[in-house]
């Protein structure tokens, strides 16, 4: 808030053709529109316009002490307390507000000045204890005292506690309510206080002159001159505006806004001063400016929002009749801060001046009614307008000497937030102290907060002619951490030079008698499945397929489609699953695409390809090939599958996988979890998901055993439980909406062979995870990946007592990178688009090069290029990953990867729909269609 010192030197900054137009503004609004002494005749006087919210405030949340104001000094020397109460007391008796009661007359809110009244300045004599007991009951009359509601309608707006420690040490508490004062009156009262004091304890009587005006003077002068006019500038200046910012919370927001607060302290380097002013001169714009300019990017950055709103007080104290009253003069200014267009921080500074400079113009409007004509979205859990406040203090409190006692203010940190978040600088020292909704953020994300603020004010006043996206937010120990530390992911271990099929065919040298897959009663050892393999990649190899070659495979789940597979990779082959139960044109749409020339599949499906090349399981003779392993030149940087996935302009598109990316992928998951040759893998994942690779792979690479589950095995709950439990699996995997399945039928009980569930692909409730945990010791983890960077990229091994579920940490090799629009990093906490880069990544899309997915890397790493996941995700402090949402209108059903634009797309395709919307709600996709008209 702004002090009398602080209009003054707001003045002095004027140009002198500013001053005079000040001076010409002053004079016009002194004469005719001046504040009358009127009050006095008339019993009640309506509120003034800020004094109405407080009071409404009041009714709606009795015992809210959100409003209250605290003041506590230390007296120290000899206290003359008859002096003392008398200076207070006749400080009372000339400012009516103070003794002012609000009451309602017709249902409206008045004020009235108490004809009697009943105020005494409290006494508690702590003298007698001990210090540190004294220093506890302190605190706590200290806390009680700010935390105790007013009731407006009886209580006065000040209270005074005098707290006696020693025979010269008291601590005078003071609360006021806001409804009668502010930042200035304490000032007023202070000089008040110091000559009254001064006066009575030589025994003089005051020397102070009557008040002319009173503070209801000012409120019923306010409501009379306030025209509609007034108001024209701000409702442009904020129409549109966000009236709630997204800064991102620690924890979720409260449907009710809580005032609980709480207080972090810091100091800007004392070199800052001089570059600050210097930047002031080079731009004429004032600190407060420059800081506010600077705290609005950083909320920019916070929120990936270029329309910022920052509230902040201004004494509104124009006029000099009214400099010398206490009371609720404050008003708050709305400073929209517009950082569109990428500006360089010179620019968005003068955005910043005109910005502050027209707000001052317009300053004397009340907030409150600039709320009421705007008519922001109401809730309970904001406040109106803004949530983030900026104040530059010049207030500095003083040690004063009167007569013999030294008054010392006490800084207390008030337990209340009336914003989500308060920036507060003294203009003398640049000390900074946030106030802070503790209900929404812990300290160490305000310690961050101080910590990126200061980096970029830094970056400001060295460089200020950057443009904003540039200014790091980051410090480089932060950078080291998030960019470099928790990116540390190589390892050796992983020889991934190799094929998904040579890493089967070395096992099958170690066990080749012991089962490698099971189908019901039918089993395989890995001899028998290598040469079956083997057999039909010679075929293949006959029929022209080569390397890289795309190979569809359309089959059921049975022994042969594992055979399929390997046989495909070891032609040297891509293979493409083409899942029986596609509709019949989007099997066509992938022959087509792809140019599939020979698919592998059952004598029922056949129909379902006309002029392609096909060989059936089924109908097949035995095949008289080779039984050895093929010999090509098939290696690991040639494409081992191709799947589809969907695609937002309508067509599906196919993520070319090499043989390094799944490979790296498998062997990390058998190493970091340690499978061996006792682990039992169900596959039951359709072949058409990427997830599936590695249930059907990872048990072939360790000895242990594939178990395929029956077709359509997948849909049905009490099949899958009940073969679980019957094939003793150890190791399985589920997308979450099945597993949420799995726990509303029960079964998960009976199960005590798993010793690992894996969960992936979409959101994995919490809660589903909770009641999981409860009835199964198997270790839960969440994996997350998309299709393109072969199929996971981050991992989180789910603790006991858990309130988040958590994506993790990048896997081996694999770096994770969250980052802005400008592909910079965000801080910890920050959302920003998820962008992954290592070994795992896809080739591109089969023949979608317009598809700009994969960019370069612009970090220095092995990896030249990195994907663009679409999810919007944050980092925690502790390094693990927070997902949140898409940044698109992607979608999982079911685990199903849908781009609402596709069937956006396809609609509008249609000969009678114009316009066409698609939207998910609760799990079913609806959509909304314009037809053509005639
Ligand atoms: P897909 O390519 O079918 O694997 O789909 C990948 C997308 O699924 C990701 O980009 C995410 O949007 C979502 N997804 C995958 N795993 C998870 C997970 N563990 N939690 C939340 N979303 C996930
Ligand atoms: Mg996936």
């Amino acid at each position: 808030m702004y002090t009398k010192q602080d209009l003054e030197k707001r003045r002095q900054q004027l140009s002198e053709k500013q001053k005079l137009l000040l001076k010409k503004k002053l004079s016009k609004q002194e004469t005719p529109n001046s504040i009358q002494d009127r009050s006095k005749n008339i019993p009640t006087t309506p509120l003034s316009f800020s004094q109405q919210r407080l009071w409404f405030l009041n009714q709606m949340d009795p015992n809210s002490p959100a409003y209250n104001e605290p003041a506590i000094g230390r007296l120290t020397g000899k206290l003359d307390i008859k002096a003392f109460k008398n200076s207070l007391a006749e400080i009372m008796r000339r400012h009516e507000i103070l003794r002012t009661e609000f009451i309602l007359v017709n249902e409206q809110p008045m004020q009235r000045v108490k004809t009697s009244v009943d105020w005494n300045v409290e006494d508690i004599d702590l003298s007698d204890l001990s210090k540190s007991k004294q220093d506890s009951q302190l605190q706590k009359l200290i806390n009680d005292a700010i935390l105790k509601p007013f009731d407006l309608k009886q209580d006065l707006p000040w209270r005074a506690v005098l707290i006696k420690l020693a025979n010269e040490e008291f601590i005078i508490l003071h609360i006021w309510h806001h409804i009668a004062s502010d930042a200035w009156s304490m000032d007023v009262f202070m000089r008040e206080f110091e000559t009254l004091y001064q006066a009575y304890s030589n025994n003089l009587p005051s020397p102070l002159p009557e008040m002319k005006l009173q503070y209801a003077d000012f409120a019923f002068w306010q409501r009379q001159s306030f025209t509609e006019k007034q108001l024209s500038y701000w409702k442009q200046q904020l129409a549109d505006a966000p009236t709630q910012i997204n800064l991102p919370t620690d924890f979720p927001r409260p449907a009710v806004k809580s005032f609980q607060g709480g207080r972090y302290r810091f100091n800007l380097p004392q070199n800052f001063k001089i570059q600050l002013n210097h930047l002031q001169q080079q731009t004429r714009t004032s600190l407060f400016m420059l800081l506010q300019a600077v705290f609005a990017i950083v909320l920019s950055r916070y929120t990936n929002s270029t329309d910022i709103l920052i509230g902040t007080p201004v004494a509104n104290r124009q006029k000099p009749e009214i400099e010398s009253l206490i009371g609720f003069f404050v008003n708050t200014l709305v400073l929209r801060n517009n950082l569109s267009g990428n500006p360089t921080f010179i620019e968005f500074l003068k955005r910043v001046r005109q910005t502050s400079l027209e707000a001052y113009q317009h300053q004397d409007v009340p907030f409150d009614l600039i709320v009421e004509s705007l008519q922001p979205e109401r809730s309970l859990s904001h406040t109106p307008l803004y949530q983030v406040e900026f104040i530059l203090d010049s207030i500095s409190f003083e040690t004063k000497q009167v007569n013999g006692l030294t008054i010392t203010p006490i800084k207390i940190d008030s337990p209340i937030s009336k914003f989500d978040l308060t920036l507060r600088i003294q203009e003398n020292d640049l000390n900074g102290i946030w106030e802070y909704s503790t209900a929404l953020f812990k300290q160490e994300t305000i310690e961050r907060m101080t910590v990126h603020f200061e980096t970029l004010l830094k970056s400001v006043l060295a460089e200020p002619e950057q443009t904003i996206s540039e200014l790091p937010l980051l410090s480089k120990a932060e950078y080291q951490q998030i960019v470099i530390d928790w990116n540390k992911t190589q390892t050796t271990e992983y020889s991934f030079k190799q094929c998904l099929h040579q890493l089967f065919e070395k096992q099958v040298v170690l066990t080749p008698n012991a089962i490698a897959v099971s189908y019901k009663n039918q089993k395989l050892s890995y001899q028998e499945l290598n040469i079956k393999a083997n057999k039909l990649a010679h075929y293949l190899i006959k029929q022209g397929v080569n390397i890289e070659q795309m190979v569809g495979i359309c089959i059921e789940r049975s022994l042969e489609m594992v055979i399929g597979l390997l046989a495909i990779l070891k032609a040297g082959g891509a293979y493409i699953p083409l899942e029986p139960t596609l509709p019949s044109n989007r099997l066509e749409f992938i022959c087509k695409d792809a140019n599939i020339q020979i698919i592998l599949t059952q004598s029922w499906f056949v129909d379902k390809f006309q002029n392609i090349n096909t060989f059936c399981f089924d109908k097949q003779e035995d095949l008289i090939y080779k039984e050895t392993n093929p010999q090509t030149l098939v290696n690991y940087k040639n494409l081992a599958y191709c799947i589809y996935t969907s695609g937002s302009t309508g067509k599906p598109k196919g993520v070319l996988i090499p043989h390094k990316a799944i490979c790296n992928r498998v062997l990390w998951h058998i190493n970091t979890f340690g499978f061996n040759s006792s682990d039992r893998v169900l596959q039951k994942t359709p072949f058409s998901f990427d997830a599936s690779i590695w249930e059907l792979f990872s048990p072939l690479f360790i000895g242990g055993q594939l178990v395929m589950a029956e077709p359509g095995g997948h849909q049905d709950v009490n099949y899958l439980i009940q073969t679980l439990q019957t094939e003793k699996i150890t190791i399985l995997q589920l997308v979450p909406s099945l597993l949420q399945i799995l726990l509303d039928v029960g079964g998960f009980e009976k199960i005590p062979n798993l010793k690992y569930l894996f969960c992936g692909g979409e959101i994995l409730a919490l809660e589903s995870v909770k009641r999981f945990k409860r009835i199964n010791n198997a270790a839960l983890i969440n994996l997350y990946g998309p299709t393109e960077v072969a199929i996971d990229a981050t991992f989180w091994r789910i603790p006991d007592n858990i309130s988040k579920v958590l994506i993790g940490r990048p896997l081996s090799n694999v770096q994770v990178y969250i980052l802005d629009s400008y592909l910079k990093p965000v801080p910890i906490g920050v959302p920003g688009e998820l962008y992954v880069g290592g070994p795992g990544l896809a080739r591109g899309y089969l023949n979608r090069p317009e598809l700009k997915s994969f960019i370069p890397n612009p970090f220095p790493n092995s990896s030249d290029r990195l994907y663009k996941t679409g999810d919007l995700c944050r980092y925690l402090s502790d390094g693990n990953i927070e997902y949140l949402r898409r940044v698109d209108h992607q979608i999982k059903l079911r685990g199903f990867r849908i781009e609402l634009g596709e069937i956006e797309t396809l609609l509008t395709q249609h000969d009678l729909v114009n316009q066409a919307v698609v939207l998910i709600k609760e799990k079913v996709i609806i959509a909304y269609v314009v037809s053509k008209t005639n």
